[in-house]
């Protein structure tokens, strides 16, 4: 039994467990053991199962571990399909509409007997759906308009999810007897945020189509697209979408480089060779005589055609090819560069690790401070922080500072935005803080005039000094609010308040495509993890690979800088 199709199966059961409103903690269960499965760092369970380790996996409890026995020696699971047979699979779509709960799902159906998401639809455009009780026209339209944002996305998934994804991949291409070597290409290698498909792109020493035909025999396998050709889509039982490219060795920079794209980036590139008199056919390139000239990498190929070599996440079809050729590539900014980070949740307000826990992770990872940023007093669904607890934590970070050597803490807060533009705290409070990051976590809905006056009032304040998440949209679930985002980004370069690139992998917000026009207007970026929870920390990672995308330099960040500099910057902003 493959690990895969194994994982799917619990997954399902999880979902499934829910769906007919059973316990919570049972489906919870299901879906953590599907998370270990995909963990192991085997694809095969069967001799896991023989051994005896596979009831030693963390995660796997009695009720997973008989669903795995099942699968294993069976192929299939009794209580799977028993828990299918009762519920149509249009519901297990519905579960999957943004918006639309368990109870209404469960309403929908015995109100009007609907099982499929077709169905619904229909519902929710006749009428049916709003006179429903409980229901009204505003519900049928966030339903119709969840279900249209379903159809869109169904496919996508986060940057983390899907890098983790093509490793998996990855490393099970790699172990093929007849391939020298493979690697990841595509979207996830140009570090989108979301992601469609994974590419993977082979060299083999034997006849490639035969190569791509043997992954598309392997178990958890759900069909294949282009069979017979050395380049193939394969889709697996969970969804997955795989395009494989197998090559010959000799071949494998320029379909490395082709796999890559992004499509933008390849014709702007086959348009600048076309000006020196090269052409690139099919994984060769080609002189004006039609003979092959012979690159060994990746750089080799774009020295050939005179170009500066283009990191991946610039290839985006954004005059990254006419930069290349004058020589003016930006040296982006790499994860080494980053010195500290800014916002982090401890557990005074709704993080999970307390201050000195977090300054150990921060150390840990080679920084040299943190900022702890919890919430403030009007974010008390977020458990946001009184006055009297703002100075206790200030009184904790003070004694945690004394057992430090080499290392910071810094006292931050993550402010709300008010409604009206001020910054939550008055300025007695907010001068005690070493920095202010302030962000909008309610009110979302206000019209684009409103929503850009309250964030321009915001930058007014002397006491901000980061601009946090700036868009508020979360990646897959809710758009960006109604925002002017150029009047903002301007504002923030000329008040010297920085942006933040808020690196939680729902939001990497602000949006990549904007980072570009920040450096432009002086405004600063400060990539923030958003940790809630010593392992949040690993945003940072993500961030910086956002950052990139962005054209940014280790000096356009803000927690590039030494502790010490970004105090100056904040102390700087107060005395404007
Ligand atoms: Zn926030
Ligand atoms: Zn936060």
């Amino acid at each position: 039994m493959d690990s895969r199709t194994a994982a799917h199966v619990l997954s399902q059961i999880s979902a499934l467990v829910e769906l007919q409103g059973g316990n919570r903690f049972k489906a919870r269960a299901y879906q953590s053991a599907a998370k270990a499965i995909l963990g192991l760092d085997s694809d095969d369970l069967t001799p896991l199962h023989r051994s005896g380790e596979l009831q030693k996996v963390p995660g796997i409890g009695p009720a997973t571990l008989s669903v795995l026995r099942d699968l294993i020696e069976t192929g299939e699971s009794r209580y799977y399909d028993q828990l299918r047979e009762a519920t149509p699979e249009g519901m297990l779509e519905m579960m999957r509409v943004p918006g639309l709960g368990m109870a209404k799902i469960q309403a929908i159906r015995t109100g009007l007997g609907i099982e499929t998401l077709h169905e619904l639809e229909e519902a929710a455009r006749d009428g049916r759906l709003a006179r429903l009780p409980k229901f009204g026209a505003k519900t049928a339209e966030k339903i119709l308009k969840g279900i249209g944002f379903l159809r869109e996305t169904v496919a996508l998934e986060l940057y983390p999810q899907a890098f983790g994804e093509a490793m998996r991949l990855l490393s099970g291409v790699r172990r093929h007897p007849e391939i020298v070597r493979a690697e990841i290409a595509g979207s996830v290698r140009r570090h989108r945020e979301v992601i469609g498909d994974i590419d993977i792109v082979a060299a083999c020493r034997s006849d490639p189509a035969r190569v791509a035909a043997s992954f598309a025999r392997v178990p958890g396998v759900r069909d294949v697209t282009g069979a017979g050709a050395a380049s193939i889509t394969i889709r697996y039982v969970d969804g997955t979408r795989l395009d494989l490219h197998c090559v010959r060795p000799e071949e494998f920079a320029i379909a490395w480089w082709r796999a890559t794209g992004s499509a933008g980036h390849l014709d702007d590139v086959r348009a600048h060779a076309a000006t020196r008199g090269l052409a690139i056919v099919d994984d060769t390139l080609r002189d004006a005589s039609g003979s092959t000239i012979g690159v060994d990498d990746e750089a080799a190929f774009f020295a050939a055609i005179g170009l500066s070599f283009i990191p991946p996440e610039l290839r985006e079809g954004a005059l990254e090819v006419d930069a290349a050729h004058r020589g003016g590539l930006p040296t982006l900014v790499e994860y080494a560069d980053i010195r500290g980070v800014l916002h982090c949740h401890s557990r005074y307000s709704d993080g999970t690790a307390s201050i000195a826990e977090l300054a150990e992770a921060a150390q840990r990872r080679g920084w040299s401070y943190i900022g702890i940023s919890d919430h403030s007093e009007s974010a008390f669904y977020a458990g946001g922080l009184s006055r009297d607890a703002v100075l206790t934590q200030h009184e904790e970070i003070d004694r945690v500072n004394e057992t430090l050597d080499g290392f910071r803490v810094l006292k931050g807060i993550e402010a709300d935005i008010l409604a009206d533009g001020r910054v939550d705290y008055d300025a007695s409070l907010l001068e005690r803080f070493d920095y202010v990051i302030g962000s909008i976590h309610s009110r979302f809905s206000m019209s684009g005039a409103q929503m850009t006056e309250r964030v321009l009032a915001a930058l007014d304040d002397p006491h901000l000094t980061i601009l946090g998440h700036p868009t508020g949209r979360l990646l897959l679930t809710r758009e960006p609010y109604a925002l002017d985002l150029d009047a903002v980004i301007e504002k923030a370069g000329e008040r010297g308040v920085a942006l933040e690139l808020n690196a939680d992998p729902h939001r990497l917000d602000l949006d990549w495509r904007y980072c570009h026009a920040a450096k432009r207007r002086g405004a600063m970026i400060e990539i923030g993890p958003d940790a809630h929870s010593t392992q949040g920390l690993d945003n940072t990672r993500i961030g910086v690979g956002m950052a990139r995308k962005g054209w940014l330099e280790a000096r356009n960040v803000l927690n590039a800088q030494s502790a010490d500099d970004v105090l100056a910057h904040a102390a700087r902003r107060r005395a404007r």
